[in-house]
């Protein structure tokens, strides 16, 4: 058993309660790792740590000077990267040939932020009466609470951290309970990398209070939260209690819409990596099919194919394209999604059901036709291998069914129609639209949802103004007194 300390104020500490809990691994079924469970008590003291780094040294520094630390870290992610992308995969289970890329590419995130930090301007704003000068400061929102699920743990913090950072505010991570490791194997590099103690403190519990207690804290200043929508409710409205700023990015449903001309087998090829890739565990997926009838049978036909061909097994193997479900809780929840969808009559195109030979959490890769958009599978966020096809045949039925869904986190296009694809991207309601991809995401391309998909964007140039007050400083020129019974 590996063993693992929380980061506060700089410092590696247990739970003030002395508790511990256990990561399993889902693709051995083992424990792996010991951990501390922190509760409110820590989220108390990560929380005063990072207030007291805003207000000391890394509150006076310039923007230059976090530019210079943003950089070394970014170098110390890219060193770590294969380290950082085993603690991941114990943890959830995911492929290490798509960690480890995404880990190799996240230092660039903190290069890109890096190079904004001292980007942070104010602006002179004319005023009408002459007799002042105005202009704006814009200064970090303050502590701000990073709160990031299972699925892709330094991935989804990293998109908070690396604009919060540039802005200068400090930060409390809480990772999810069912993938807490790699957080705090990642925490120990912010004071290799030189900064003051307390910019970053990670706090890890096995209760969801400890979530709560920190989305609710009042010494928090802004949420920024990646989770399911149901529990993001609970996140907005504990901002909402403290009139803190928020951002979610919740769940999805996302369409893939094929039409006729496309070609078949570079979309067959999409709604796998869309569907299939990372175990569907990706809130992008694309776990809609909108298919033009004309073309559904063969497209059908080519993702089955496909799917038949997916190597499952031991997330580790340089060969695995598919491990296992990350956790017992979400395979039961997916394996009942497939057992509501055979009830309400879909027709199992391939898989339908849990791949026993291999033992562990395994979910065959599952292409499910004939439903309607009423199933259950299609309007429900699975976060597993199962696609949901059904069939259109004019296009504004198409961009109806990709709209037909309270989510809008992305969605894609297949044509060759160029007039066509922007035309239908235009309409789909949702934060990321791929045309003839899908499943691409970088630093500096804004992410985020429309409806209950969230709240927000992460990535790209403005994501740093979620982490930023504008404040107007009005400066009196004349020296002259003024009537003081009217609004200047
Ligand atoms: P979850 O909502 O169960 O948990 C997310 C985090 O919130 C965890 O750290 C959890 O401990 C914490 N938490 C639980 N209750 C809380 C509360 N009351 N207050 C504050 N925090 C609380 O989500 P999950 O199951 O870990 O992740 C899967 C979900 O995340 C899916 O719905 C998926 O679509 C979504 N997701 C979205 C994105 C995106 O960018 N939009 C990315 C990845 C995952």
């Amino acid at each position: 058993m590996e063993q693992f300390q929380m980061v506060i104020g700089g410092k590696s500490v247990d739970a003030v309660s002395g508790a511990t809990f256990e990561s399993r691994n889902p693709y051995t079924g083992q424990p792996w790792a010991v951990l501390p469970d922190g509760g409110p008590a820590d989220v108390d003291a990560a929380v005063a740590a990072a207030r007291a780094a805003l207000d000391g040294e890394w509150g006076s520094m310039t923007g230059f000077a976090r530019a210079a630390l943003l950089r070394r870290l970014g170098d110390l992610v890219g060193e770590n990267a294969e380290r950082l992308a085993r603690l991941e995969v114990n943890d959830s289970g995911k492929l290490f040939r798509e960690m480890s890329g995404q880990l190799n590419a996240l230092g660039g995130w903190y290069h890109y932020y890096a190079g904004l930090a001292d980007k942070i301007e104010g602006r002179q704003i004319p005023s009408p009466n002459p007799n002042y000068l105005v202009y704006t400061r814009r200064e970090p929102v303050g502590v701000v609470a990073a709160i990031t699920p299972w699925n892709s743990p330094l991935l989804l913090a990293t998109w908070k951290l690396a604009p919060a950072l540039a802005a200068g505010c400090t930060a409390v991570v809480k990772p999810s309970e069912h993938a807490p490791v790699s957080t705090l194997g990642f925490a120990q590099l912010f004071e290799r990398a030189g900064f003051p103690p307390g910019v970053v403190n990670v706090v890890t519990g096995l209760s969801r209070e400890t979530g709560a207690a920190l989305a609710a804290h009042p010494g928090v200043d802004k949420v920024a939260f990646t989770g399911s929508t149901a529990t993001g409710r609970a996140v907005a409205r504990a901002a909402a209690e403290n009139i803190n700023k928020v951002t979610l990015e919740l769940g999805g449903k996302s369409p893939q819409v094929v039409f006729p001309d496309a070609d078949l087998a570079a979309a067959a090829n999409g709604i796998v990596a869309g569907v299939f890739a990372a175990t569907g565990q990706t809130c992008m997926a694309g776990s809609r099919l909108v298919v033009h009838a004309d073309v559904h049978d063969e497209l059908v036909r080519l993702i089955a194919e496909r799917a038949a061909r997916i190597k499952l097994g031991d997330p580790t193997a340089a060969d695995t394209e598919m491990g296992p479900v990350a956790n017992a809780p979400q395979y039961r929840k997916v394996l009942g999604y497939l057992e509501t969808a055979k009830s309400e009559g879909a027709t199992v195109a391939y898989g339908g059901a849990a791949d026993k030979a291999l033992g562990g959490l395994f979910v065959q890769p599952t292409v499910l036709t004939g439903i309607t958009p009423e199933s259950t599978v299609y309007r429900e966020e699975v976060f597993g291998p199962v696609l949901a096809a059904l069939t259109f045949t004019e296009e504004d039925e198409a961009v109806k069914l990709a709209n037909d869904t309270p989510y809008g986190l992305a969605g894609a296009v297949w044509t060759k129609d160029v007039h066509r694809a922007h035309r239908v991207a235009a309409k789909i309601r949702a934060g990321s639209v791929w045309i003839n991809a899908y499943r691409v995401v970088s630093p500096s391309v804004p992410f985020g949802g429309f409806k209950n998909s969230g709240i927000g964007r992460e990535n790209g140039l403005h994501a740093v103004d979620e982490y930023l007050e504008e404040k107007a400083i009005w400066v009196e020129l004349t020296g002259g007194t003024r009537d003081p019974f009217t609004l200047g």
